[in-house]
């Protein structure tokens, strides 16, 4: 790795931030570019985000990713911010340039494309499912609409939260569906991608189970979920089961980051390196 005084400065701006990946994939992707730089936590409380932004300009950071809390309490220390992530009302991609601080979201663009990557034809899903109604799944949403996927349907267990969602999103021109918690087993059997946006199943959350009647879903629907630890939750494993593709979020946040990078860097991110940093951070192998 090289890192010497001239190192250009990068980092994750969140609270707390001490369980993030992102150091060890951007600092694997700065090495492996030969890019003289470094990548670094930086826990930033709520009150601090201001003099935080003001900081980074003055030390001429290059970028910072952004995660929770701060992904839209940040809008109001940019200069400018990208239409999409205007659109998807969260920012998680800053970059510092020529004295400019510019919000983007990869996010979207991430989710869609670590889809494509392992053999999802984005073309051909007509109906996709999606369980919650937070940042992630508005990501989600934005992400396969910009692709064409005609029909997305949101169930999450507050129906004020999911009009929150809908509403919000119709005003950018992406119609969302809202479905009833309760009513998720009418609409599964339309659904050519399920995906759990909740974080029901994480490590940190317990097991994970929703209850889905799997006879329900089409044989040939892909079911993912964007937790990426454990690697297969209850609800993927479930889904494996029942004899469905199961993708996990590990290809999510690998390619967020690859897009964070080449609008740092302007050029090509090293995917393979960046994948195997985080599977050597993430599950230690
Ligand atoms: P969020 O904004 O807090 O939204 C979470 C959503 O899940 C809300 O609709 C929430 O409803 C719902 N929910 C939470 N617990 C639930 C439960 N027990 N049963 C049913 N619904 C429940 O979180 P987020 O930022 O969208 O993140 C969601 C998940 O995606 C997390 O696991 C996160 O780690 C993952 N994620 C992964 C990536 C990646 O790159 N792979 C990127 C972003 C996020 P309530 O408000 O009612 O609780």
């Amino acid at each position: 790795m090289k890192f010497t005084g001239k190192a250009k400065l990068y980092g994750v701006l969140g609270y707390p931030v001490e369980h993030s990946l992102s150091p060890a994939i951007h600092n694997a992707a700065l090495a492996a570019t030969d890019l003289d730089g470094v990548y670094i936590p930086l826990p930033t409380p709520p009150d601090k985000l201001a003099e935080v932004m003001t900081g980074l300009r003055a030390l001429d950071f290059v970028g910072v990713n952004v995660t929770i809390p701060h992904k839209v309490a940040v809008i109001e220390h940019l200069d400018a911010v990208d239409q999409r992530a205007r659109e998807i009302g969260a920012v998680n991609t800053v970059v510092f340039r020529e004295g400019r601080a510019v919000g983007y979201n990869t996010d979207a663009d991430g989710f869609a494309l670590s889809l494509e990557q392992t053999g999802v034809d984005l073309g051909k899903i007509h109906t996709a499912v999606l369980l919650g109604a937070g940042g992630a799944a508005r990501a989600v949403a934005f992400g396969l609409g910009r692709r064409g996927v005609g029909k997305i349907i949101i169930a999450a267990r507050r129906p004020e939260q999911t009009m929150e969602l809908v509403d919000s999103s119709a005003c950018c021109g992406l119609e969302l569906e809202p479905c009833a918690w309760d009513a998720l087993e009418a609409v599964l059997p339309q659904a050519d991608l399920f995906i759990n946006c909740t974080p029901m199943g994480m490590s940190s959350h317990g097991p994970g189970e929703f209850g889905i009647d799997w006879t329900l879903l089409k044989a040939g629907a892909v079911v993912c979920d964007l937790i990426y630890s454990p690697p297969k939750t209850a609800f993927l494993a479930a889904a494996e089961e029942a004899g469905h593709k199961i993708v996990n979020g590990q290809g999510m946040l690998v390619e967020q980051g690859a897009l964070a990078f080449e609008l740092w860097n302007e050029r090509e991110a090293p995917r393979a390196v960046m994948a195997t940093a985080f599977r050597r951070a993430a599950y230690g192998e």
